[in-house]
């Protein structure tokens, strides 16, 4: 068997994009960018970056999670399309909307008083929320909870790139 030193194996090549965004800059930096590019995946454009940075999904660190998932889906489609068996399985069993909100579990902000406040928030929301749905009408991801930008027209969330919004019905 040929051992190549480039990575061959499914795991070990998602687990470098993974820490490639992880250790990038907030928002993506240029050396993230060029790993993206050598996966031929699709940058952020500006506008979009500003306003995800504007908005109230905020992180600490690291690239969006939609751009780890695009680079993502490339290396599944990759793997997806090998003849080999267990190659083949790992990338048809990866879960993209659980490991990009594992991903994001990582660049929120992160604070023990963070998730007294989220909690209490939580709750807010519960109590007030018969009286949101009367006045607003906004959809949230299902996965990160990132609301629709409502001046923008996309169908997967600008955030995490899922696309499962969740709607009122
Ligand atoms: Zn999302």
């Amino acid at each position: 068997m040929s051992e190549d030193k480039d990575i061959t194996d499914f795991k070990s090549e998602i687990d470098r994009a993974y820490q490639n965004a992880l250790h990038s800059e907030k928002g993506g930096d240029a050396k993230w960018k060029t790993f993206m590019q050598s996966y031929g995946a699709e940058n952020l454009s500006e506008d979009e970056t500003n306003m995800l940075l504007n908005s109230e999904m905020k992180i600490t660190k690291g690239a969006y999670p939609l751009e780890l998932r695009r680079v993502y889906e490339i290396i599944v489609r990759k793997y997806s399309a090998q003849n080999n068996e267990g190659l083949r399985n790992s990338a048809d069993n990866f879960n993209m909307d659980d490991e990009i909100k594992k991903y994001y579990q990582r660049i929120k902000p992160f604070s023990g008083m963070g998730d007294i406040f989220s909690n209490a928030s939580i709750t807010m929301n519960k109590y007030s929320e018969g009286l949101q749905k009367s006045k607003h009408y906004t959809f949230k991801c299902k996965n990160c909870g990132a609301p629709r930008l409502e001046e923008m027209q996309y169908d997967n969330c600008l955030f995490c790139g899922s696309k499962l919004f969740e709607n009122a019905n």
